[in-house]
């Protein structure tokens, strides 16, 4: 037996409600892989996955939550894995329409996990997630469009987010001026230590405007928030330059004209974490091991246990997580 937090759905109701109960190996789902979880995470997905709705993300009950984990291989029955190696796994759609990471074992298909990089411990891991593992993405498609540190400031929208946080260390560290977004100011000192060089308040994006094309400032700008904010920064990119769509805190939709993908060759990159084929994924991880400095990702966490998760589930759908959250199983 062990422990878990479970998504109950009450029949009446027809809203799920979290139990940390214990549960049993033959309770886990079918899987090739069976791991022992030792750190999983809180991102934004989370939150919806364990709201009374389950965001429409979960669809059968009861659920165990939770996008990512990382652990060691118990036991496999596909050569790629053996007992004691060591492996991350996010996207593929567990902790939504599979059982996830907020439990002190899962059950996974081969195809999904990937060998945890060298220099990256489980802890570190969980503290980079989907988030931190969706910024190196959106970095690694900037870069692949033609972003250099010379070629100006680089805009992170939501900054003070888990994307946001963890796009802000990457790119300072590689050398890019960074602007970073926030709704709270109080965040300032945190994402300075990150390594931005400015402070752009979030209402001074929100503001709408009628003018498709403002001045040239941004050479690149990894997006957390979608919605107007987006149709804003679109109009402010530079010649050429490229925005990484990652996220939709501030909206789903997109009220922008198509002017600055005609007259400044303006490149939208949309960036999906979930379905990412394995090489990419492999690359992705191993970049975050060589880019993101460690003192920095320490900085962005906020230790956790499942008795936390709910809470945290609540604050970050209202967009008061800060950085990092790191969920101790044991
Ligand atoms: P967080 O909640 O940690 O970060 C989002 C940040 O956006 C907040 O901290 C806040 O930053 C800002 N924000 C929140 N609400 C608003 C608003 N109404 N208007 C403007 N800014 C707002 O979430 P994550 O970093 O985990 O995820 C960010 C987004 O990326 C989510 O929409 C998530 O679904 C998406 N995502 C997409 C992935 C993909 O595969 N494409 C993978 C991972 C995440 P601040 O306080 O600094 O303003």
């Amino acid at each position: 037996m062990f422990n878990a937090l479970v998504m109950e759905k009450d029949e009446e109701s027809g809203l799920a409600s979290p139990v940390i109960k214990q549960i049993s190996e033959d309770d886990l789902p079918h899987g090739e892989v069976r791991v022992a979880v030792e750190f999983s995470t809180v991102n934004y997905k989370d939150g919806l996955c364990m709201s009374p709705k389950g965001g429409g993300l979960v669809r059968n009950y009861p659920h165990v939550p939770g996008i990512d984990y990382a652990g060691t291989v118990e036991e496999s029955s596909d050569d790629r894995y053996k007992p004691g190696d060591k492996v991350v796994l996010t996207g593929w759609r567990v902790g939504e329409a599979h059982w996830g990471g907020y439990a002190q074992k899962a059950s996974a298909l081969a195809d999904w996990p990937v060998p945890l990089p060298e220099g990256l411990s489980t802890r570190q891991a969980m503290a980079v997630g989907t988030a931190g593992f969706t910024a190196m993405l959106a970095v690694m498609a900037l870069e692949d469009h033609g972003l250099t540190p010379d070629r100006g400031p680089v805009l992170v929208t939501g900054a003070a987010g888990g994307v946001g946080s963890v796009a802000t260390a990457i790119l300072a560290n590689l050398g890019y001026e960074v602007a970073a977004v926030t709704g709270r100011s109080e965040t300032e000192g945190y994402l300075k230590a990150l390594g931005a060089t400015s402070i752009v308040p979030r209402d001074e994006l929100n503001e709408t405007t009628k003018r498709p094309l403002e001045s040239e400032t941004w050479a690149g700008c990894v997006d957390a928030v979608g919605g107007a904010m987006l149709a804003r920064v679109l109009g402010q990119m530079k010649y050429g330059a490229s925005v990484a769509a990652v996220g939709l805190a501030g909206g789903a939709g997109l009220p922008a004209t198509v002017i600055p993908f005609l007259l400044r060759g303006v490149n939208l990159l949309g960036i999906d974490s979930v379905m990412q084929p394995f090489d990419n994924r492999l690359r992705a991880w191993q970049r975050v091991a060589s880019d993101l400095p460690m003192d920095k990702l320490e900085a962005m966490i906020q230790p956790a246990t499942l008795n936390d998760l709910p809470k945290l589930g609540a604050d970050i759908l209202n967009g008061q997580v800060k950085g990092r959250v790191v969920v101790d199983l044991n």
